[in-house]
């Protein structure tokens, strides 16, 4: 009897203590100490010896379910702060590790450039206006001097709506409804975009442009001049020449093509410039006095000029970008760049 308790004890004790898990040690303390368990079994078998030794070996049975008692009372405590201190490892907050900055958004370098140019514009007592992008055949061409059968109509690849309506191909419409609504002087820029049927590594479907356009008694080509030499200096930098060269627009006579000196390498000639030393921004002259008749000003009083240039065309010769698409591509490595 004596080996039998002595070999229940010394398996319980190694299994209790090996145990890895709550859910393991509640079924050794079942399998041993439960109303079947082992020792239990061993109190059921009392009366198979002699009476004189149960009281001994009733003595011995219950201090080894005492024992057993205990270990399985520290075996649960042990575990139990095992867990917790597991627990307790996998919440830890590393506060000496760098924190994760949100990504901040920034300007689109179109609208970057569009400001600089308002601002320019704005200081030199411009106003800022915007119209419609879908326009009618009257705004878009009859109004600025281009009849049906002009052969201007060429010049630009325009996306027809239906029947009278179009996706403007240019912002001079603005022009004529401003000047409709107000009497001279008028002094507006126009930014917006505009729509034509192109589309290459310099030429996009939808582009940005501004345009300009100044009214009033006694304004001359000299004024259209200086203007424009004020704007090249203030975008490219105090030391821009600018050039005119004779043109041809319907709503401007006389018309011309405006370059200023190749910025990038200052008019000594390069690849940027096709090596002339010259770079073609914008187009301009005095506004036609047709035009003006239209919208019912007095050309014998009034005169005035206009210009207009493409956004993207300004930005990438300032940010030297060589593929349009670039712009409208929202590639945030190209963005980033203009933070
Ligand atoms: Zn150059």
């Amino acid at each position: 009897m004596d080996t039998r308790i002595q070999s229940v004890k010394s398996k319980a004790v190694q299994e209790f203590n090996q145990s890895e898990s709550l859910e393991e040690l509640q079924q050794l303390r079942v399998k041993y100490l439960g109303k079947k368990g082992e020792v239990t079994q061993l109190l059921r078998t009392m009366g198979q010896i002699p009476a004189e030794e149960r009281p001994k070996v009733g003595q011995m049975v219950n201090q080894l379910k005492n024992e057993l008692a205990v270990i399985y009372e520290e075996k649960y405590a042990e575990l139990e702060s095992k867990i917790q201190q597991s627990r307790l490892a996998a919440e830890a907050i590393d506060i000496t590790l760098p924190g994760r900055k949100p990504k901040a958004g920034s300007l689109h370098p179109l609208t970057l450039v569009l400001n600089e140019i308002k601002q320019i514009f704005i200081s030199m007592g411009y106003q800022v206006v915007e119209g419609p992008e879908i326009e009618t055949d009257y705004y878009n061409f009859e109004a600025l001097n281009i009849p049906k059968d002009h052969p201007a109509r060429d010049m630009q690849d325009t996306f027809y709506i239906s029947g009278d309506y179009l996706l403007r191909s240019q912002t001079s419409p603005v022009q004529i409804r401003v000047m409709e609504k107000q009497e001279p002087p008028v002094r507006i820029i126009a930014p917006g975009k505009v729509y034509r049927s192109d589309a290459d590594v310099t030429h996009s479907p939808m582009f940005h442009q501004v345009e300009g356009l100044l009214i009033d008694e006694g304004i001359t080509f000299a004024d259209l001049k200086g203007t424009l030499q004020v704007f090249a200096r203030a975008m490219f930098g105090p030391d821009t020449k600018t050039r005119f060269r004779p043109s041809y627009f319907p709503f401007t006579e006389p018309s011309a093509e405006v370059d200023v000196s190749c910025i990038m390498c200052r008019g000594e000639g390069c690849r940027v410039c096709s090596d002339t030393g010259w770079l073609e921004i914008l187009g301009s002259g005095m506004v036609d006095p047709r035009v003006l008749e239209h919208v019912g000003y007095d050309p014998d009083k009034y005169t005035g000029f206009a210009f207009g240039m493409g956004i993207e065309r300004i930005a990438m010769l300032k940010y030297g970008i060589n593929d349009i698409r670039l712009f409208f591509n929202n590639d945030q490595r190209f963005l980033d760049q203009f933070k």
